[in-house]
C-alpha cells in the first residue's frame, strides 16, 4: 500500500480508459468501474477532495492567461442521448470558478452554420488562453449523425477523420491541450433513462420525439463510435472511453484525468516585476500599528500551516520510498521524483513565509513595538 492505495484508485483510469487502434466498443462493460473499487461514496468522497485540487490548478491557469500566458484546455464530450453528457459539464463546472469555464453545446447546424465548413462554428467557440473550454457534443457529431443518418456521402465524412486529427494537432501545437471524453451507456440504461424523462414532468422537456428513431440506430452508431476511438485518438489529442452506466463513476473518472492533466500542465502563480517586499514596506507604512500587529499574526498562522504541510509532504515521501520492490523501477523512479519536487516546493513555501514573518517582525520593531 502506497501512493496509489490511498489516493483512492487501484489503477491510473488514464491508462484503462484511454482508447488506442484496436479499441473494441463491443467489448465494453457499460456497467463497470474500472481503477475503482471503493463504490460510490467513497467516490463521492474522492471528487469532493480532487474538486479542491482542480479548483486551485484553473484558477493558475487563468491567472496565467490573464497575464499573457498562451495555454487553454479543451474537453470534448461526445456520447448519445441520456449519456450523461450535460450532467458530466454541469458536475465538473461545479468545481470550478464559473469566469474560467465556457461551455458550448452544438446541436443541428443553423442555416447561418450550415453555409460554412462544419469546423467554422467550432473553432469560433474554443477557449481563449487560461480558460476551460467544454464542448456539449462537437465536431465529432459531423462524423456520427451526419455518418449514421448519411446527411452528407460516404467519401465526404471518410475525409473527415484525418482533417479532425489535423485540426486537433494545431491546437495542441497551438498551446490548447486537447482532452475527449466518450460516456458510453447501454442500451437498456439508456432505455430506462428515456423511459424516466418521459414519466417525470420535470425531465420531459429533455425528451425529443427523435429520441426513440435514433435509438433504433443503436448499431450503426456504435460502428460509428468505434470508428471514431480507433481512427481519432492521437496522441495529441487521446479519447477516454468512459463506461456510463453509473453515473457517479463517469464523474469521478472524468474529474480525475482532468485534474490529472491539469497537474501535468504544471501551471505556475504568474510572478511579477516588482519586488514584493518593498512594496509590503510601503503599505506597512499606511497601517496602523494594531493592524500591522494583526497582519504578523495572521503570516504567523499561515507558518504553522506550512510547518504542518512540510511535515505531512515529508512523511508521504518516505513512505513512497518503502513502497519498494513490488513496484516496476521507472513507476517507482517517477514517484520518488514527484515527492522530491513536492518536499522541495512545501519547503519553499516555508521558507518564504519566514521571511515575510521576519520583515514584518523588523517593521513593527521600528516603531519601537517589537
Ligand atoms: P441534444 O444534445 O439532445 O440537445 O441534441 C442535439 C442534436 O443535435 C442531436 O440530435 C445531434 O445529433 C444534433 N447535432 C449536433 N451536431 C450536429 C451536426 N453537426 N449535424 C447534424 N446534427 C447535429
Ligand atoms: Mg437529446
Amino acid at each position: 500500500m502506497g501512493k496509489r492505495a490511498h489516493s483512492g484508485w487501484s489503477e491510473d483510469p488514464r491508462e484503462l480508459l484511454r482508447a488506442g487502434e484496436d479499441f473494441d466498443l463491443g467489448d465494453m462493460k457499460r456497467d463497470a468501474t474500472p481503477g475503482w473499487r471503493r463504490g460510490k461514496r467513497a467516490a463521492k468522497a474522492f471528487g469532493d477532495e480532487r474538486g479542491d485540487l482542480l479548483s486551485e490548478l484553473q484558477e493558475r491557469l487563468f491567472a496565467q492567461g490573464r497575464t499573457g500566458g498562451e495555454r487553454s484546455l479543451l474537453v470534448v464530450v461526445q456520447g448519445l442521448d441520456t449519456a450523461g453528457k450535460g450532467g458530466v459539464a454541469r458536475h465538473v463546472m461545479s468545481k470550478v470558478d464559473p469566469q474560467g469555464v465556457a461551455l458550448h453545446s452544438f446541436g443541428a447546424p443553423t442555416p447561418e452554420e450550415q453555409k460554412h465548413h462544419y469546423l467554422w462554428r467550432i473553432k469560433k467557440a474554443l477557449p481563449r488562453p487560461g480558460l476551460i473550454g467544454v464542448f456539449d457534443r462537437s465536431h465529432y457529431e459531423d462524423v456520427l449523425v451526419a455518418r449514421v443518418d448519411e446527411l452528407v456521402s460516404p467519401d465526404v465524412w471518410e475525409k473527415r477523420y484525418d482533417e479532425i486529427n489535423a485540426f486537433e494537432a494545431g491546437l495542441v501545437d497551438s498551446g490548447t491541450t486537447v482532452l475527449k471524453f466518450g460516456l458510453m451507456v447501454s442500451h437498456d440504461e439508456q432505455g430506462l433513462r428515456l423511459m424516466k424523462r418521459l414519466d417525470r414532468p420535470d425531465k420531459l422537456w429533455k425528451y425529443s420525439k427523435n429520441d426513440v428513431p435514433t435509438r433504433r440506430k443503436w448499431d450503426a452508431y456504435q460502428e460509428a463510435y468505434t470508428d471514431v476511438f480507433q481512427r481519432t485518438s492521437t496522441e495529441a489529442a487521446p479519447w477516454y472511453v468512459i463506461p456510463a452506466d453509473h453515473k457517479w463513476y463517469a464523474r469521478l473518472a472524468i474529474t480525475e484525468i482532468l485534474t490529472q492533466t491539469l497537474i501535468e500542465m504544471d501551471p505556475e502563480w504568474p510572478t511579477v516585476r516588482w519586488d514584493p517586499a518593498a512594496q509590503r514596506r510601503q503599505l506597512a507604512e499606511t497601517l496602523s500599528t494594531k493592524a500591522l500587529r494583526a497582519s504578523l499574526k495572521e503570516t504567523d498562522r499561515q507558518v504553522k500551516k506550512a510547518a504542518k504541510d512540510d511535515r505531512r509532504v515529508r512523511e508521504e515521501a518516505a513512505e513512497a520510498g518503502r513502497v519498494g520492490a513490488t513496484t516496476d523501477p521507472i513507476a517507482k523512479a517517477e514517484v520518488l521524483a514527484r515527492e522530491a519536487e513536492a518536499v522541495a516546493s512545501t519547503a519553499e513555501a516555508m521558507l518564504d513565509l519566514q521571511l515575510i514573518r521576519k520583515q514584518k517582525a523588523e517593521l513593527l520593531e521600528e516603531r519601537g513595538d517589537g
